[in-house]
């Protein structure tokens, strides 16, 4: 037997261990675990290689809970260590380059840049074990076993020892007194499903009971059996290649990750690069729908096999965060803080490839089934117009492939959609106005005019239109966006045409101030207009740039500070060539002209679905009484 001190020369590092890991204490399952991967692992490649001759036999790594001695267990069957390598490996290489890392830091650092520093590995076991044990033997059969013990401080015991029979390792922790939730069995699952789902080697945590049947009809017959209960998938679908994967495959993976959730994914994307850097993954496009909660937190990475985490808010671009799925890289720093993965260069290279990859997804899934992928576009359409408005390379590559969706329910590229409506959607200044409508039901009335003047209408809904639209008109075209009931259908494309007026000049001055006076002015203002005398006398609309604006601060961003709060404001535009108008006009009675009036006026404000509460009552009860 022999007894030392651990090798680090500034003093004592497990004060450190103990105060400053506390928010991730349960990351030392995570480390643990992992340990006895490697050593399994290395067996298997040693042996494969033909440079050991152990019987690799049952190689499931057990986690075992003692509630009454208060120990947890992990036990490996790996490659094992002699006294020898304990010393070497645990005692000295483990803490090289912590000796350095302290004296610089010691108490200034927070946790998440110690392990950052150093993989803190093994030793994390001391944030939630006052004592741990190593009972090892080697794959070597002719070294003797050995025992390991040290209670959180410098000082260590290491013997020769018979305690494990066959080879492999036992990590005991004796957990301390604080850290009592380690020695819970669904504390200890749970750390598990997380950490551990999807490594490599299987992994047993307590035992499980099934029901197997046998036969069928009368002679049916169910048994209970306890079986090994395993905690992991050892060959989750995106550690292997793409072409060995039926889409089904990919399926079962997503109901694996989500066990959860039911809905389907629309497609995957397999991530799988080995050069310049190591990337593996399946991200998944879930359906997405406006006004749906947007979770963020869906992508899982892993470095490994290994969980690092599941916040990857600025490790992958924010829009891509509302994918689901795995991503996978050995070049992911396992033990560090999110500041410093986001600095580091292969997380910012590994960005920009997945940008691409699911770029060149859509674009292929685009040119190989266009009628599909329109089927698919309202619910993919958020991440995709979002991806345009925050990533100018995605956008360009995306300008190809996003649609637009009129509505009667056709679809257009941009470039096709301007090709459609250049002849005659031309203003008279050469702009293109595109015209569109938020709603389909809500804006019927404005949709038909428009289209009976032989124009065309999108749909144009969702979030982020007022955003895609603004960078839209700030292309190469000269394209303008107008919503169908933001002015007078003359004046959304306004032409070169004179308009004929009924009224004179003089007239119209005398009669706009006896219809302000049955509006309420500060919310609409009256708009004197000679337009067809088929149109409506009375209709109200909401000019594109203050509503657009408001909409534009609503979703962050669009300059204007403080428009999100300003009322709404509407134009109640009043058609002076109309018949009505001119029955107004030459109206005696005054209480029969205003009346005129408010009722013109109130089924202007009904056909925007603006009349609500009392008016709409009012409105309402004179209707039915002149049914009478
Ligand atoms: P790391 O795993 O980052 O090298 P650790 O402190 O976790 O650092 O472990 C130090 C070393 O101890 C490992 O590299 C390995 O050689 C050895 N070791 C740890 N756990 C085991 C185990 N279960 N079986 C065999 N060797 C182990």
């Amino acid at each position: 037997m022999s007894t030392g001190k651990i090798n680090v020369t500034a003093d004592n590092i497990f004060p450190i261990i103990k105060k400053f890991l506390y928010s991730d204490h349960e990351i030392f399952l995570r480390e643990l675990v992992s340990n006895a991967v490697d050593a399994t692992q290395k067996l298997k490649t040693l042996s494969r290689i033909g440079e050991s001759d152990a019987e690799l036999g049952d190689l499931t790594i057990q986690v075992k809970l003692d509630k009454e001695n208060k120990t947890l267990t992990i036990s490996d069957r790996g490659i094992g260590m002699s006294p020898e390598e304990v010393d070497k490996y645990i005692n000295q290489l483990a803490f090289s380059g912590a000796e350095e890392f302290v004296k610089k830091y010691d108490d200034k650092a927070d946790g998440a840049a110690i392990i950052g520093h150093f993989g803190l590995g093994f030793y994390s076991s001391f944030m939630v074990a006052k004592k741990v044990e190593i009972f090892s033997r080697s794959h070597k059969a002719d070294q003797p076993g050995s025992y390991w013990s040290c209670e959180g401080n410098p000082e260590f015991e290491l013997s020769e020892s018979d305690v494990r029979s066959d080879r492999g390792t036992d990590i005991v922790l004796h957990i301390n007194d604080d850290s009592t939730e380690f020695l819970e069995e669904s504390r200890i699952s749970e750390l598990l499903k997380k950490y551990c789902r999807f490594l490599p080697v299987a992994i047993q945590f307590g035992e499980k009971e099934i029901t197997e049947t046998e036969g069928e009809g009368d002679d049916k017959k169910e048994t209970k059996k306890t079986v090994a209960d395993i905690v992991n998938v050892t060959d989750p679908a995106w550690t292997k290649a793409p072409a060995d994967l039926e889409n089904e495959d990919y399926k079962a993976f997503y109901r694996q990750l989500y066990p959860f959730t039911f809905e389907e994914p629309l497609f995957h994307i397999h991530l799988n690069v080995d050069y310049p850097f190591d990337l593996n993954g399946i991200l998944f496009f879930p359906r997405i729908k406006p006004n749906m909660d947007l979770q963020r937190n869906k992508i899982q990475l892993y470095q490994n096999q290994v969980f690092v985490t599941d916040n990857l808010e600025g490790i992958v671009p924010d829009f891509l965060t509302l994918l689901h799925g795995v991503i996978d890289s050995k070049d992911i720093p396992l033990n560090v803080s999110r500041s410093y993965l986001q600095a580091d260069g292969a997380v910012k290279k590994i960005s920009g490839h997945i940008t691409k990859k699911v770029a060149d997804k859509l674009s292929s899934l685009y040119k190989k089934d266009r009628a599909d992928f329109e089927s698919k576009w309202n619910d993919i359409k958020m991440i995709i117009e979002y991806g345009m408005l925050s990533d100018e390379k995605f956008f360009d590559k995306a300008q190809k492939f996003a649609l637009y969706q009129s509505v009667d329910d056709s679809y257009f590229t941009f470039e096709e959609y301007i090709d459609k409506i250049k002849e005659t959607q031309k203003d008279k200044d050469g702009n293109l106005v595109v015209l569109y409508a938020a709603h389909k039901e809500g804006q019927h009335g404005y949709i038909k005019k428009a289209q009976n003047k032989g124009y065309d209408v999108l749909l144009m809904d969702g979030p982020l239109v007022s955003h895609l639209m603004q960078k839209l008109e700030g292309g190469d075209e000269k394209v303008r966006f107008a919503r169908v009931d933001s002015d007078s259908i003359e004046k959304l494309i306004p032409k070169d045409e004179e308009q004929v007026s009924l009224l004179s000049e003089e007239q119209k001055e005398k009669l706009k101030p006896i219809i302000e006076e049955q509006v309420d002015k500060a919310t609409y203002t009256v708009v004197m207009e000679s337009l067809d005398s088929s149109e409506a006398p009375f209709t109200i609309t909401v000019p594109e740039f203050m509503r657009r604006m408001k909409e534009m601060q609503a979703t962050g961003g669009g300059g204007m500070m403080g428009m999100g709060d300003m009322p709404d404001m509407y134009n109640l535009v009043v058609n002076t060539n109309n018949p009505l108008i001119t029955k107004i006009m030459d109206e005696k009675d005054e209480a029969q002209r205003n009346a005129l009036i408010k009722r013109g006026k109130d089924l202007a404000l009904l056909a925007q679905n603006l009349l609500h509460g009392e008016e709409l009552t009012n409105f309402v009860e004179e209707q039915f009484s002149r049914l009478n």
